[in-house]
């Protein structure tokens, strides 16, 4: 996730009411209609979601040229694999927003449950790799320290990683793709890359999406989705408004992507995911990006600058199991509701 905001709330504002009165059941004299059954779906394991969040940190930074960036890529392409994916990797060597000349070796990695071929294809992402700098770290003496990219990085994989398990154990009802994007969170302010040099993988798989895959007729993207509610120290400070963990809706992806933002919003808010609130949303530079200007409805499912974003305290220990199920469940019965 980039700094880079395209601010354009007013817009957005009108869709947000729009949808918000598609969910209040309160205030009106009508009657309320029954909710669904829950979707007989597999079960997400927060608890083994957790270990693959910390299982990746334990390779060590995930930044580019790095041993612990080969060892991830090749325990996230035999986990797909493990889980019965027809796994595609896509590799590609680029210069980032931080690398200035250097180029680096990259790799996305993507993984098709077939599921019922007649349906239509969800992709699923998260970034795999760490950024190379904690640029944000309060301390001035660490920020030209790695992320260990415990939140950022390892906890949309990890939800992805027991989605995998999930889809081995009952095959989804649609084809679902889950796709792990390289080079995402190595941006600067570059003028001479696109987006200053981040979201770069995903930007590759967009622009040249494999043969070897069917193409999505949605995405879905999970970044920054493990924090934890322990105090904030940095409040106040621009950008960081509460120490609560909570996932509003991102407005880009409100933007372009009304009627899938409100599906998932309203199956979080059934099954109690009090994560997943509607108002305080921003707009962000993020892999779904790519993904709306390829032509595909897409949704970011982010925390906005949790405190330990950017920073050396990015680790395990500031992170909860609990925040991954929310997402994961929410998920599994957006996908096996249908
Ligand atoms: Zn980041």
């Amino acid at each position: 996730m980039s700094l880079v905001k395209r601010m354009r709330i007013l817009a957005a504002i009108s869709l947000f009411a729009a949808l918000g009165t598609s969910c209040s059941s309160g205030g009106g004299a009508g009657p309320v209609d029954p909710l669904p059954p829950p979707a007989e779906r597999p079960a997400f394991d927060e608890a083994r979601a957790f270990a693959d969040l910390e299982a990746q940190v334990a390779f060590g930074p995930r930044v580019p040229g790095s041993q612990a960036h080969d060892d991830c890529l090749a325990f996230l392409t035999n986990r797909l694999q493990q889980a019965g994916a027809q796994v595609v990797t896509q590799e590609f060597t680029a210069t980032t927003g931080l690398s200035g000349q250097q180029a680096y070796d990259f790799t996305n990695v993507a993984g098709l449950f077939a599921g019922d071929a007649e349906g239509e294809v969800l992709l699923l992402g998260a970034h795999w790799d760490s950024r190379a700098i904690a640029d944000q770290d309060p301390d001035p003496a660490r920020r030209t320290q790695p992320v260990p990219g415990a939140n950022d990085g390892a906890s949309g994989v990890a939800v992805l990683l027991e989605m995998a398990r999930a889809f081995s154990v009952q095959a989804p009802p649609r084809p679902v793709i889950i796709a792990f994007f390289d080079a995402e969170d190595q941006g600067g302010n570059s003028d001479d890359l696109p987006d200053a040099g981040w979201i770069i993988g995903s930007r590759r798989m967009a622009n040249h999406w494999p043969q070897e895959l069917p193409r999505p007729a949605q995405m879905v993207l999970l970044d920054l989705v493990g924090g934890d509610n322990r105090p904030n120290p940095r409040l106040g400070t621009p950008g960081i408004s509460d120490d609560i963990f909570r996932l509003p809706i991102e407005l880009e992806s409100l933007d372009n992507a009304p009627a899938l933002v409100d599906e998932i919003w309203s199956i979080a808010e059934r099954l109690g995911h009090t994560a997943f609130v509607r108002n305080g949303g921003r707009s962000i530079t993020d892999d779904h990006i790519p993904f709306i200007e390829a032509g595909i409805p897409s949704v970011d499912i982010i925390e906005f600058h949790p405190p330990e974003w950017h920073t050396t305290d990015d680790t395990p220990e500031h992170c909860s199991p609990d925040s991954l199920n929310q997402v994961g469940e929410t998920l599994l019965e957006f996908i096996y509701g249908d």
